[in-house]
C-alpha cells in the first residue's frame, strides 16, 4: 500500500510560512503583495480556479484583484489591460487565466506580461530560465510537483523519472526541473510507442495527460512515486485524476490523491512567486530611494 502524499497538508504548512513573511514585510516596509488575475469569458471551471486563487491570496494577507472581462473582449483591449497592470505599483504579480477565448492569441498575451510580474512563469523569458536551470518564477504546477516529490524524502538524483505529457505549462517544465535535480528523464506523449514500456520502468511517474484513470496498475513499477496532475471528471461527474487510484495505489510507494494532491500546491507556489515578486519590487524601490538620498 502506498503512502499518501498529502498536498493539502504540505500546502497549508507552506502557506503559513508565506503568511508570516507577508506580515513581516508589511510591518517592515508597509508593502502588501498584490496579485491581479485576469479572466476573459465565463467558463465555470476557470471562474472556480480564479475564486480559489483570490481566496488563497486573502488568507495569506495579499491584496488581490480579479479583472473580469467579457468573452468578446478584443485582443487589443486585453493587451491594454496587461500594459496597465505592468505599470501599477500595487500589483506585483499578473496571471492570465487560461484558456482564453479562441479569437485571442494566448502566446501574444502571455508574452506581454512583464517577466518581473509573471508569477505563473509562462513568459518566454521565464520559460527559458527554467530550461537553463535558473528560474526567476518557476511555473506553479511543476514547482508544486517538485515540492511534493521532495516531501517523500526520496533522493531524486539518479532516479528514472517518466513524465507523461509535454505541455508548456506542466510536462516540459517539470521534465526540465527533474533533469536539473539529476534524474534521468523520459518524456512521453500521444505519439509514444509502447507507453507502458516506459511508465513501468519509472521510479518517479508524473501523469499530466488530462484523461481520467489513464494510468492503470499494470503501467506502474512496484514502489514508484506517482504524481497525478490530472483534473478530470469521470462518467459519474466525480473529480478524478489521470491515475486509476484503486489499481495504482496498492503498487506504488507514494501517491498523490485527486483532489488534495497537486492542486493545492499549484496555488501555494503562485502565492510564493507573488511574495517573491513583492520582495523584489520592495528592494528595487529601496535602492532607488537610497540613491536619491
Ligand atoms: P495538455 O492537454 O496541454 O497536454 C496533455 C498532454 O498529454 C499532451 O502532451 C499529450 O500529448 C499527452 N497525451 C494525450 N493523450 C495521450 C496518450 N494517449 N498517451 C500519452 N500522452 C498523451 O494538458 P496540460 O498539461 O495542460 O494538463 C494535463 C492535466 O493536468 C489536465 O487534466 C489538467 O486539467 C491538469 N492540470 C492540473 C493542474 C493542477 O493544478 N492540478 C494545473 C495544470 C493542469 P501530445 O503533446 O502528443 O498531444
Amino acid at each position: 500500500m502506498a503512502i499518501l502524499i498529502d498536498g493539502k497538508e504540505l500546502a497549508a504548512r507552506k502557506r503559513e510560512e508565506i503568511a508570516k513573511e507577508t506580515k513581516e514585510l508589511a510591518e517592515k516596509t508597509g508593502t502588501t503583495p498584490g496579485l491581479a488575475v485576469v479572466i476573459v469569458g465565463d467558463d465555470p471551471a476557470s471562474q472556480t480556479y480564479v475564486r480559489n486563487k483570490a481566496k488563497a491570496c486573502e488568507e495569506v494577507g495579499f491584496y488581490s484583484e480579479v479583472v473580469s472581462l467579457p468573452a468578446n473582449t478584443s485582443q487589443r483591449d486585453l493587451l491594454k489591460v496587461i500594459a496597465e497592470l505592468n505599470e501599477r505599483i500595487d500589483i506585483d504579480g499578473i496571471l492570465v487565466q487560461l484558456p482564453l477565448p479562441k479569437h485571442i492569441n494566448e502566446k501574444a498575451v502571455i508574452g506581454k506580461i512583464s517577466p518581473k510580474k509573471d508569477v505563473d512563469g509562462f513568459t518566454p523569458s521565464n520559460a527559458g530560465k527554467v530550461l537553463i536551470g535558473s528560474p526567476k518564477f518557476a511555473p506553479c504546477t511543476p514547482a508544486g510537483i517538485m515540492e511534493l516529490v521532495k516531501s517523500t524524502g526520496i533522493n531524486i538524483e539518479g532516479k528514472h523519472c517518466v513524465v507523461v505529457g509535454r505541455s508548456n505549462i506542466v510536462g516540459k517544465p517539470v521534465a526540465m526541473m527533474m533533469l536539473h535535480e539529476n534524474a534521468t528523464v523520459t518524456v512521453c506523449h500521444s505519439h509514444t510507442a509502447n507507453l507502458k514500456g516506459f511508465t513501468s520502468k519509472a521510479d518517479i511517474l508524473i501523469a499530466a495527460v488530462g484523461k481520467a484513470g489513464f494510468i492503470t496498475g499494470d503501467m506502474v513499477k512496484e514502489g514508484a512515486v506517482v504524481i497525478d496532475v490530472g483534473i478530470n471528471r469521470n462518467d459519474e461527474g466525480k473529480l478524478c485524476g489521470d491515475v486509476n487510484f484503486e489499481q495504482v495505489e496498492p503498487k506504488a510507494g507514494f501517491i498523490t490523491p485527486v483532489p488534495g494532491g497537486v492542486g493545492p500546491m499549484t496555488i501555494t507556489m503562485l502565492l510564493k512567486n507573488t511574495l517573491d515578486a513583492a520582495l523584489y519590487f520592495t528592494e528595487e524601490r529601496e535602492k532607488i530611494r537610497k540613491k536619491k538620498n
